[in-house]
């Protein structure tokens, strides 16, 4: 439901202001309109009118002190002050005028008509108009049943110059390749007929958020030259049943006519969810389903019409949405690789002023795991730190500390550690990159810094990887296990006591250790038997165990074991190499940034 409700006034109110106007219009109104008919004369001219014979109908008001008569056709009332004067009625009388009791009220009947009758009707009616076109705003404008309405909001890109193309998404081949060819048999179908060659109806971009899926429905239609119906699945929802499948129907209503032509959903999981049949089942999203599935079916191939469709929970969508003949073909668009990164990282750069020392692989590199969208919000904060010290173009300085802001935060300007705190900050995080350096598979330490960021960290290590990483052998995991226990394990060795600055540690820590257990197959009870299975792959991958309470057990028990064990290493490499954490941490508190040069020039001095 996305309505924005405005508050409702209720139907008294209106009633309520009718009543006013009529009031105000009667007693105010009305004495003032006839007010204006009448003709003020002085008495010399009504004596003169009488004598001549010149008048029609006469009114004595002697209450209001005044006389009120009409000429002889009564077209014209005059109205004149009263003189005291016995004879008058008598000579009216022989003028042959007529005594009359109500001149205004049938001075003017027409107008009389008018005022009392026919205004009041259309004021009711221009409120009733009013009225009605508020309500039919507030339904939605959109119900089909009761305002023949019912239309879908798709937002229509039609070729432009300026649009986005293929150019401007960077790495991602494989998913443009795919997008590609459905460019081309926009541009050609025929070559495809000839060879009776059908075009999937519909493609499911998956993956991570910010990957670019958006993007690459966009840059499809700024390389096709047809028309791009553009949707999110929410819009579909509506407040009322039934009003999501009319525009379901009124969408693809239109994108037959515009044939051939593309229809893009955006986050079509918003409609596109299993129907598991549990009780509180949402009836207008099963319908708007119902309604996109046989709107699917009802077009045939080859119409010209292609669905693209995007989400980053293809496990949660309709199996019956992403079977042959509807969503047939899955793109994937994943995180970018090494290469990819780079790549976006020049693309976004090209619209700002570098320096010549940028080094666009080292940033890459540094920026391991980061999405397209991250990528170009780390040349955006870059950009801006130059602005903020007033340069005119951007240094690789502020792409490194500006992945660091997309990491961890901006540094805290005052936040005050005192000398202690700092230290044990400076032994953690020492800890952690010793660790790391001294078991040689490790990824070599990048920077170690102390300042706290607006994150929480009081401090971080920065490991960078050489190279694509797509596997990790089970030595490699255990180490890193070390590593994230190797913080709290030089508090441990250096001041006899432990803080709370590891939680983050050891819940990655943890998090690792399970999964070797319940998902890799590494360790020996279990084998190769899967007791987690990950509901969420692109948002984050939260898993469910899948096993009996009693395996549960063992799983916590090996899981604390695994954890202990890599502990008790790192506790004893850093014991063994005691001087050079003294010498490390100590070099850190005082510097409160190092990079990993510095950091390998003293370990092996
Ligand atoms: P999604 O739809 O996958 O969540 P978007 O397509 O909306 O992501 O991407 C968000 C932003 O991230 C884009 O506007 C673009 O600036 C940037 N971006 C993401 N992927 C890429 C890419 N491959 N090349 C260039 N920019 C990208």
């Amino acid at each position: 439901m996305n309505e924005i409700k405005q508050p409702k006034k209720p139907l008294i109110f209106y009633y309520g202001i009718v009543l006013l106007i009529l009031v105000l219009f009667n007693f105010l109104a009305m004495p003032w309109l006839l007010q204006r008919q009448i003709q003020q004369v002085d008495y010399g001219t009504f004596m003169t009118m009488t004598d001549n014979g010149e008048i029609g109908q006469v009114e004595i008001q002697e209450q209001e002190n005044q006389i009120l008569f009409t000429n002889k056709d009564n077209t014209q009332v005059y109205k004149t002050g009263m003189v005291e004067d016995p004879d008058l009625a008598q000579r009216l009388w022989e003028s042959g005028a007529k005594f009359s009791g109500e001149i205004v009220e049938q001075m003017s009947p027409i107008l009389n008509f008018l005022l009392s009758w026919l205004l009041p009707i259309l004021i009711f009616v221009g409120i009733g108009q009013l009225l009605s076109k508020r309500l039919m705003k507030r339904a939605g404008g959109a119900n089909s049943m009761a305002f023949g309405m019912g239309k879908s909001n798709a937002k229509v890109y039609v070729k432009s110059s300026e649009g986005i193309k293929f150019s401007d998404v960077a790495g991602e081949d494989e998913a443009k390749e795919n997008l590609a060819e459905i460019v081309d048999y926009l541009h050609n179908p025929q070559k495809y007929k000839d060879v009776g060659a059908a075009m999937p109806k519909g493609l499911l971009l998956v993956g991570p958020p910010g990957t670019g899926k958006t993007m690459l429905a966009k840059a499809v239609a700024g390389e096709a030259n047809v028309p791009f119906f553009s949707m999110s699945g929410s819009e579909f929802v509506e407040m009322f049943v039934g009003m999501g499948a009319a525009k379901v129907r009124d969408l693809f209503k239109q994108a037959k006519e515009k044939a051939p032509c593309i229809v893009f959903i955006d986050e079509i999981d918003a409609i596109g969810k299993k129907r598991d049949g549990q009780l509180r089942g949402n009836d207008e999203r099963e319908q708007t389903l119902n309604q996109l599935l046989t709107e699917m079916d009802g077009f045939e191939e080859n119409s010209g019409v292609v669905l693209l469709a995007a989400t980053n929970r293809p496990e949660s969508l309709d199996p019956a949405l992403t079977r042959p003949g509807r969503f047939d073909r899955r793109v994937p668009v994943e995180l970018p690789d090494l290469k990819g990164r780079e790549e976006i990282l020049r693309v976004h750069a090209k619209k700002i002023k570098l320096s010549g020392d940028v080094d666009f692989s080292k940033i890459a590199r540094m920026a391991s795991g980061a999405s397209g969208a991250e990528l170009a919000n780390i040349i955006n904060e870059a950009a801006l730190r130059a602005v903020r010290s007033n340069r005119k173009y951007v240094l690789q300085e502020d792409l490194e500390e500006s992945i660091e802001v997309v990491i961890a935060g901006y540094q805290k300007k005052n936040a005050i550690l005192t000398d202690k705190e700092k230290m044990i900050v400076a032994y953690h995080e020492i800890g952690h990159a010793l660790v790391a350096a001294k078991q040689n598979a490790s990824a070599p330490v990048q920077k170690i810094t102390i300042v706290p960021r607006t994150s929480g960290a009081l401090g971080y290590t920065m490991q960078v990887d050489e190279g694509n990483h797509y596997l990790m052998s089970k030595e490699e995991i255990e180490n890193k296990i070390a590593t994230l226990t190797g913080g709290r394990a030089a508090e441990e060795v250096v001041f006899g006591s432990v803080t709370t600055g590891a939680s983050n540690d050891i819940e990655q820590a943890t998090k690792l250790a399970r999964a070797m257990i319940t998902r890799y197959g590494m360790s020996e009870e279990f084998d190769m038997v899967a007791l987690e299975t990950v509901t969420n792959q692109y948002l984050g991958g939260d898993a469910s165990l899948a096993c009996a309470a009693e395996t549960q057990r063992q799983v916590d028990k090996q899981v604390v074991n695994l954890v202990k064990q890599e502990h008790q290493r790192a506790l004893q490499i850093l014991s063994e190499n005691r001087r050079k954490l003294d010498e490390l941490a100590q070099f850190l508190y005082e510097r409160e940034t190092i990079t990993g040069e510095e950091f390998m020039n003293i370990l092996e001095r």
